[in-house]
């Protein structure tokens, strides 16, 4: 590898030490300000162009920050920091992103008193490891099973998003596409939303049409218009090779002098694709799925056989299938086996939505893999419903993984705010003050909260810490209106891993901000 070029010359762009830091914290800052007005029920949209031309509406963190173009090393940390959030849990990137510039908000007049990074940093670690044990003694289980419970709680999660019109539906989905998905095997649990469940979003129709299929929904028409475009309980065949003629390896050219022997090479390249196809037959399928081409000599043969074929199928795709089917992708057709054929799905249907046709392969049993239908006015409303289904499940996900649940509204962090201010006390010498920062910083939520639905910010964030002084730690902000309300009453509840994600990114993004003590850059600055 090479290393990399640090141009030092006077063109060069370096700032060291405090310098450094301010210019840091700024940045964060600016990008916290950006997505502010973004939390919450009462939350703005953003709308943002892309250099494309091309438009994206969202109020969620992540999105947004993916889609800006900003050039501070800083900023771009803090981006990728809501990336790491939205891979981990799915949901709280806008929490994060707060919560991180406001760390480094409230930390910043000790950095311009000359406190020692090092100490700031080990006060913010000490504060964070306290923090978490707080969030885990104000949450409480729930039960997985209820359905009651889980829809009341994914709710909650996109309550704060543009799809709350439809939230019951949304949640039904969500929950629907998590179960099914689920694995469990003794001890071993999976649910990996990001590979076995498929938005598939079709402009058209009403978003209460959408569904999730038990089995898979491919955007594929038959490759012969003549095969079979509706069978009942099909024998399906998955492969990743093509049905085509063999060529021989590496480019082969061939001099021909006589016309028979054209004839033969001909006649080779046709006995070949027929032997290919007779012995998939053998194994009588309904349903031949490739991820390569199936070429016009093979179709012909598979359509005497009553065989339906598709081709081109992303290898994605045909991993859902053979979930959803039972079936096992073969690679040579030699080798296919009795049990490689998936025997467990119901219905195999093409049909016509919009002026494009849809595979489906359906009423399938224990599919294990499914595709979610999104219907929607427009594109951008389907992205939007779409970037808000991915949030809702991970709720559910992670929830299934550990039912524990924490109280929203503000009211986890303003617990963790007040008893790391009491805990501030008893800290000794200069690392009080960093401590008591990030106490302070944890007022940030509920505060956004209030003023993002134009309530008087001061006096309920002083009626809630007066709540919170008592132990009464599920009081928080009802977004709706800025007022104190229980969340026993209300019913807003997050995850506890997200909750603990979330602050652990924001401290850790803030430690790593703060050490930096030195920018360099090593572009060469336009004369
Ligand atoms: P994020 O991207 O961080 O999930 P959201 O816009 O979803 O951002 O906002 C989440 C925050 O809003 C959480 O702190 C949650 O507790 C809070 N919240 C969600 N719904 C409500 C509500 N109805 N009333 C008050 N707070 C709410
Ligand atoms: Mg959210």
């Amino acid at each position: 590898m090479q290393a990399p070029v640090v141009y030092l010359n006077a063109n060069t762009e370096r700032q060291s030490g405090r310098q450094a830091q301010v210019s840091n914290i700024t940045a964060a800052k600016a990008v916290a300000d950006i997505i502010r007005t973004c939390l919450g029920p009462k939350a703005m949209l953003k709308m943002l162009l892309d250099p494309m031309g091309g438009i994206v509406l969202t109020n969620d963190g992540h999105a947004i920050l993916r889609e800006i173009d900003v050039s501070h090393p800083a900023a771009k940390s803090m981006i990728e920091l809501s990336r790491t959030q939205d891979e981990e849990v799915g949901d709280g990137t806008t929490t994060v992103i707060i919560l991180a510039g406001e760390i480094l908000a409230q930390t910043f007049p000790y950095i311009e008193k000359n406190l020692h990074p090092v100490v700031i940093i080990q006060a913010l670690k000490q504060a964070l490891s306290d923090a978490l044990e707080i969030i885990h003694s104000v949450s409480v289980p729930v039960d997985i099973e209820n359905d009651e419970a889980m829809t009341k709680l994914i709710k909650a999660s996109i309550g704060t998003k543009y799809v709350n019109k439809w939230s019951e539906k949304m949640c039904q989905l969500a929950l629907q596409a998590v179960r099914t998905v689920k694995v469990e095997q003794g001890d071993y649990k999976e649910i990996d939303i990001k590979r076995y469940v498929r938005v598939e979003k079709i402009p058209g129709g009403e978003v209460t049409d959408s569904e999730v299929l038990d089995g898979i929904l491919l955007n594929k028409d038959v490759t012969h218009p003549k095969m079979k475009r509706h069978i009942e309980n099909p024998r399906v065949i998955l492969l990743d090779c093509p049905l085509e003629y063999k060529k021989g390896e590496s480019q082969t050219n061939i001099e021909i002098t006589k016309e028979e022997d054209w004839n033969r090479i001909l006649q080779i390249e046709e006995e070949q694709v027929k032997l290919i196809c007779e012995q998939l037959l053998e194994f009588k399928p309904d349903v031949v799925i490739t991820e390569k081409g199936v070429s016009d000599l093979a179709q012909h043969y598979l359509l005497k056989g009553g065989v339906t074929a598709l081709r081109r199928v992303k290898k994605s795709d045909n991993n859902r299938i053979a979930r959803a089917t039972g079936a096992t992708i073969v690679n040579r057709i030699e080798d296919l086996k009795e049990s490689d054929v998936g025997i467990n799905c119901g219905l195999f249907k093409v049909e016509l939505i919009g002026d494009e046709y849809y595979t489906y392969l359906v009423k399938c049993k224990q599919p294990q893999s499914c595709s979610v239908l999104l219907r929607g006015a427009s594109k951008d409303i389907l992205n939007e419903i779409d970037r808000n289904l991915v949030d809702a499940m991970s709720v559910a996900r992670n929830v299934m993984f550990e039912a524990s649940l924490s109280p929203g509204g503000g009211a986890t962090e303003m617990a963790v705010s007040v008893k790391l201010a009491e805990k501030a006390k008893s800290i000794e010498g200069v690392a009080q003050w960093p401590y008591q920062a990030v106490a302070d910083a944890f007022e940030v939520i509920p505060r956004t909260l209030v003023q993002n639905c134009g309530g008087n910010a001061i006096r309920i964030l002083s009626q809630l810490r007066a709540k919170h002084a008592e132990g009464q730690h599920t009081f928080g902000i009802d977004g709706e209106n800025g007022k104190v309300v229980d969340m026993n009453e209300y019913g807003i509840w997050e995850p506890e891993v997200i909750k603990q994600q979330s602050i652990k990114t924001a401290v850790e993004s803030a430690c790593l901000l703060l050490r930096v003590d030195d920018i360099v850059s090593g572009v060469r600055q336009q004369q």
